[in-house]
């Protein structure tokens, strides 16, 4: 009975963080990885299979009554799924499902577990199902890579949302955030580039192999050496055949596939040309390099000459008159990584909008559609070293944590204010002014920025100096004193120093326009196609920069949040070095600290999650009322449903009901036991 209880956190009466921890870890080391905090479900990593997925648990989790069976993501989707066809209880109809936890914590294996359960619970079995279900490991294998805490972190975040039209999906759309670019180009200890790059080495066919002129994996700089054991290479290679097919099932065509392998093959030659400085200060190609310039060429099909032109020398046109700007060996290096990592932007970029016209639901557009989106995206981050990427994925776990507040803390509070309900209010941290810190207007962190990369001549110490004189005495900001441009953030999650070293070039994003000519002109016709669209991204004089872009990305993705009903789902990792059955407890009380997870389950014991209009109460659940014919108002047809039912704890505001989370699927089982009767 002990563990039925502590399967829902809300239901315990007495909690503090201690019984919280050991509750939830003496369920773990039964392999009992969910629990629920009334309607939000805490998921630990077991890192080890676990036989909870299986056709017949996913059968048994179809149209579930939650209590009744133990706390699973598959109900998370059943869940959105049954809201979704407003069975369960008013609301807005379309649903968000919001993944949080730090890296490596499961939520993009929860992402992949919820969209299968989804296609299951709409019984798609179509085309389209099975094209939604390749999307993943096509995604993965071109944003995924290996990191320090997380053997298959996702360098980018995305946003999947299903369209249905009542019960059946319609089509899908993916919004990606942010892929980590630098990667192609640069890994730290102890990480990888990309894995697509690993798994075409090791699962391409010794033709295809000449083909795309790819030799011995050892041989690229950009891959830094790494390789791995017969073992891994082996599981690379089967995952190549698994990426093949799903570009195959999606619908790419046969030629894409040549040139987008192609084109990666070109970026890894593309990373061994090297260069030497001339006597004259300008720079050349080793002689030794030649030949992976002339590789490179071929690979991206475009001229040497042309090639050799954007690496070793700049363009400008002032007036009317072209000026030509040697560079020095560290430009000719920088031009030569800004070109690696723009045409594999590109590339991803092109999938994923690829995918969307693929996907895209072919309906009428008079039939009104409605979503389940799921939100995966990378967690927070503190590494040794945190650059410009860290900075915009923390930042947008600041926003997530803020939507998960939002919703679980000030509105619900703010309406028991609102509506005169007896109300003990409860503390949680805040972390509003973190998020100001950064996005304020004309002071935040990411304005003073955009400012510094505005001047041609400012340096990154230059950011970071005035970064120190604005923020110095926010308790949210910490100068750092050192001769590297260092500063740190107090996030919810903790502290994290970033490295402002490159900062200003990675905001700015630009890349020459005589790189773009160079790849228009490529006779491979997708490199080319990448390049045509006479996007902003070109216009380095008034092109967005890259925070600011994510700064918009992040608004646009809140707004479409803020207006579903949200299901949360907070991923917990158990310990820091990948292991099953291995609870850290300090690395556990601190996410569950700065989850707030204590005061969730406070909000969530003593709150009322369920907060219909007496209307549309009323509406709904007037079939209660078998005996009664006439009621007056809506007040008061609520009060008599309610008086013939055995439910309790529920209370009246000025104009809603007041419920908890449990009231709403006693409520739904009695109108079904109704409809069936
Ligand atoms: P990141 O922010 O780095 O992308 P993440 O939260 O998406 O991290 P995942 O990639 O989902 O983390 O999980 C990391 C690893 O943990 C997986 O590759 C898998 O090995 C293991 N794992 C996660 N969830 C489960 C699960 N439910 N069952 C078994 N193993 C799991
Ligand atoms: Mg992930």
């Amino acid at each position: 009975m002990e563990v039925l209880l502590h399967e829902d956190l809300a239901a315990l009466s007495d909690l503090d963080e201690q019984s919280l921890l050991e509750s939830l870890s003496q369920r773990f080391r039964q392999d009992r990885i969910y629990t629920y905090i009334g309607d939000i479900l805490v998921a630990i990593n077991p890192f080890k299979y676990l036989p909870l997925y299986e056709k017949e648990v996913s059968e048994r989790y179809k149209y579930h009554e939650k209590t009744k069976l133990p706390p699973h993501i598959f109900a998370v989707a059943d869940r959105a799924y049954q809201s979704m066809l407003g069975r369960l209880a008013t609301g807005p109809r379309n649903q968000c499902i919001v993944i949080s936890g730090e890296s490596g914590a499961g939520k993009t294996e929860s992402t992949k577990l919820l969209l299968r359960q989804i296609m299951e619970l709409c019984r798609a079995n179509s085309q389209l199902e099975q094209q939604i279900l390749q999307v993943n490991p096509l995604l993965e294998a071109f944003g995924n890579a290996q990191t320090v805490m997380n053997d298959n972190s996702s360098r980018f975040g995305k946003y999947i949302q299903l369209r249905f039209h009542n019960s059946s999906v319609k089509g899908a759309k993916i919004n990606e955030y942010l892929l980590e670019k630098s990667r192609v180009v640069h890994q730290d200890e102890g990480e990888r580039n990309f894995h697509i790059f690993y798994c075409m080495l090791a699962g391409i066919s010794p033709d295809d192999k000449d083909m795309y002129g790819l030799l011995d994996p050892t041989q690229y700089r950009y891959l830094n050496g790494r390789y791995g054991s017969e073992d891994i290479v082996r599981k690379w290679g089967e995952k190549y055949s698994e990426v093949c097919n799903a570009m195959d099932m999606v619908g790419f065509e046969e030629q894409e596939k040549v040139d987008m392998m192609t084109i990666l093959a070109g970026i890894l030659s593309l990373g061994n040309i090297m260069f030497e400085p001339t006597e004259t200060d300008a720079v050349r190609v080793t002689d030794k390099s030649m030949g992976w310039l002339k590789a490179t060429a071929g690979q991206f099909g475009v001229q040497e000459e042309e090639l050799l032109r954007s690496l070793t020398c700049t363009l400008s046109v002032t007036r009317g008159e072209a000026i030509r700007r040697l560079h020095n060996q560290q430009q000719a290096e920088d031009a030569r990584d800004s070109i690696a990592k723009v045409a594999y932007g590109r590339v991803f970029g092109w999938i994923v909008s690829k995918v969307n016209e693929l996907l895209a639901p072919n309906v009428d557009f008079v039939v009104e559609l409605s979503e389940i989106g799921i939100l995966d995206i990378f967690g927070f981050e503190n590494f040794a070293v945190n650059r410009f990427e860290q900075l915009c994925i923390n930042l947008a776990n600041e926003q997530l944590q803020y939507f998960f507040n939002h919703h679980i803390f000030l509105m619900e509070q703010n309406e028991y204010k609102e509506e005169g309900i007896e109300w003990e209010s409860i503390s949680f941290k805040d972390n509003k002014p973190i998020l100001d810190l950064f996005l304020t207007k004309p002071i935040g962190i990411l304005s003073l920025l955009d400012e510094q990369s505005a001047f041609p001549q400012a340096s990154d110490r230059d950011f970071v100096d005035k970064l120190n004189s604005k923020f110095k005495s926010s308790p949210h900001y910490e100068v750092v004193r050192s001769h590297s441009p260092l500063f740190t953030v107090v996030h919810y999650a903790g502290k994290v120093q970033y490295n402002g070293l490159g900062f200003l070039e990675k905001n700015r994003d630009t890349i020459p326009a005589s790189i773009r000519s160079l790849f228009i002109n490529s006779v491979t016709p997708l490199l080319s196609l990448l390049f045509q669209k006479a996007d902003d991204n070109f216009n380095s004089t008034r092109k967005q920069s890259v925070g600011a872009q994510f700064k918009h990305s992040l608004a646009v993705l809140m707004e479409k949040m803020f207006v579903a009903s949200p299901h949360f789902v907070r991923c917990i990792k158990p310990n820091g070095s990948k292991l099953p059955d291995q609870v850290d407890n300090k690395i556990v009380m601190d996410q569950l600290r700065y989850n707030g997870l204590l005061e969730t389950i406070r909000i969530r014991r003593d709150g009322f999650s369920w907060r219909p209009s007496f209307k549309e109460f009323a509406q709904r659940h007037l079939s209660i009322l078998l005996n009664v014919t006439c009621v007056v108002g809506v007040f008061f047809s609520c009060l008599s449903i309610l008086n013939t039912t055995e439910i309790h704890g529920w209370k009246c505001g000025s104009s809603r009901m007041f419920f908890k989370y449990w009231h709403q699927e006693e409520l739904a089982r009695l109108l079904e036991r109704l409809g069936k009767a």
